[in-house]
């Protein structure tokens, strides 16, 4: 059921009252009905009970069948009035002095009727129509039974007046208590219909919700069918790359190897050409075959270790490694990068570090990029190379170089493959790109981590850990 059915106000009061009074009066008609056909029957004994009864129970009859009518058309009050006016009428006519001297009614108890009217009233109009009801019947009772003789009250009279105030006084009692229970009704109905227009506001609401939802839902589902679909062609399109890398890297080592080694050859082993030497014109450009060669074989190695981290076939041998013996390998060979350059090269490490884990060989080419590219990017001041335990299982490792540093909004873009700071772009500084790429896929894999601090032209910081090798661990593991 919707809500929208329910009508909005409702009077309960007047529709009980309604009620009643169409029983009422039908009640009364077939009393009267029942009245009359005891009177037909009487009146073969006695003509003076026809006289005397048959008009005031017409006058019911027709105020009974006004009432009907007043009802169908909705005219309530004036239906009440029809009814107890017609029935007062029937009263004042039993009351009045008899016309024939044989009447048979009893009429001093006729008064007596008035009070049940007067309640009727009371219970089927608001409190006003009860006072002139109780007038009406007080004057009824005072002048009827005296028409034609003059006022006159009787012991009687006042007796059925004190009852017709006692019955306004108790119609009053009872028709406010049904005031407050039509009252009480009413608001608990109203009480009762917000609730129900809350919830049917609240279920629309959740239909809305769950159609908004369903319909986020298809698009979710859409969005990650889309995803699933770049994804698989991103990963394919990654693996095609790796290959294709792995493959050019191989094809170009076979003969780059032959160059550097011919030029290797031609420069320092004499002997294999009969100890014929070289001529001074020929060995600056055999030399700069040779370390081209050589750079060109270091990036050819750098592409395809990033191939093979891509393929997921970077195979890293994880071991115990003395960082002490590292370290002093990459001091020695830094040494050579910075050459004739006003840097100093620094240690800055504790007497004792504890054993790391990770590929020697590895952790080495990562400590090598970072310090060839502190010597790249430093003319002058000092690189320091820095490690300690940093208590939380790991060894945090540093190279701090006072060089041209890093551009803030380069910061995040110089991990990327072939990017490059915008301030190291100089002559003399070009590089391929992949060092950092390469160190950070490395300390993935070794369990490390690495970051970077720097400030444009103060220098930068590149920080990495390695985790500390804990031999109990290992026992346990294996074990
Ligand atoms: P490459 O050095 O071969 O260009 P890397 O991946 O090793 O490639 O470095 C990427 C970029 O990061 C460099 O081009 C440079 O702009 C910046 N960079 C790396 N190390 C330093 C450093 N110590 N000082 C200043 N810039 C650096």
């Amino acid at each position: 059921m919707t809500v929208e059915s329910v009508p909005r106000e409702v009077d309960f009061t007047r529709q009980v009252r309604v009620d009643r009074l169409s029983t009422l009066w039908k009640v009364t008609i077939a009393g009267a009905g029942l009245l009359i056909w005891l009177a037909l029957i009487m009146s073969a004994l006695q003509q003076s009970v026809v006289l005397d009864v048959l008009l005031p129970i017409g006058v019911v009859v027709i105020g009974c069948v006004a009432t009907g009518m007043f009802l169908r058309r909705g005219r309530y009050e004036t239906a009440v009035w029809a009814y107890a006016g017609s029935i007062l009428l029937a009263l004042v006519i039993l009351m009045m002095p008899p016309a024939t001297a044989t009447s048979t009614v009893r009429r001093d108890l006729i008064p007596f009727i008035l009070p049940i009217l007067i309640l009727l009233v009371g219970l089927l109009l608001p409190a006003r129509a009860t006072v002139i009801m109780l007038a009406l019947s007080v004057a009824v009772v005072i002048f009827a039974p005296n028409i034609g003789r003059g006022v006159l009250v009787e012991p009687h009279q006042g007796f059925a007046i004190l009852l017709c105030i006692t019955a306004a006084g108790l119609a009053f009692q009872t028709s406010g208590e049904i005031f407050g229970i039509a009252e009480w009704a009413l608001s608990s109905y109203n009480k009762e219909r917000q609730i129900k227009e809350a919830l049917f506001d609240t279920q629309e609401e959740v239909k809305r919700s769950y159609v908004r939802q369903k319909t986020l839902a298809d698009q979710l589902k859409q969005v990650n069918t889309d995803l699933e679909a770049a994804k698989a062609a991103a990963i394919e399109a990654k693996n095609f790359r790796g290959q294709f890398l792995a493959n050019m890297s191989h094809e170009l080592r076979t003969p780059l190897n032959a160059i550097i080694g011919f030029s290797e050859t031609m420069l320092n082993f004499p002997m294999m050409y009969n100890n014929q030497s070289l001529p001074d014109a020929y060995r600056a450009d055999l030399n700069q075959i040779f370390t081209s060669g050589k750079h060109l074989l270091q990036l050819i190695n750098d592409i395809l270790d990033l191939s093979k981290v891509d393929a997921g076939r970077l195979d890293i041998e994880i071991e115990p490694i003395d960082l002490d013996t590292v370290l002093k390998g990459v001091l020695s060979t830094a040494l050579g990068l910075v050459g004739d350059k006003r840097v100093q090269l620094r240690r800055d490490t504790p007497q004792q570090l504890p054993q790391v884990m990770g590929d020697p060989l590895r952790a080495r080419q990562v400590i090598l990029n970072l310090m060839s590219n502190a010597a790249k990017f430093t003319d002058e001041g000092e690189i320091v190379l820095g490690a300690r335990d940093n208590g939380d299982g790991n060894v945090l490792l540093w190279i701090k170089d006072t060089g041209i540093g890093i551009a803030p909004q380069d910061l995040g873009k110089i991990w990327e493959e072939f990017r490059q700071g915008s301030a190291g772009r100089q002559k003399g500084r070009a590089g391929s790109g992949l060092g950092l790429a390469i160190s950070r896929q490395l300390l993935n894999l070794m369990g490390g981590k690495i970051w970077v601090e720097s400030e444009l032209g103060k220098g930068s910081t590149f920080f990495f850990t390695l985790p500390i090798h804990q031999p109990e661990k290992v026992e346990a593991q294996q074990g």
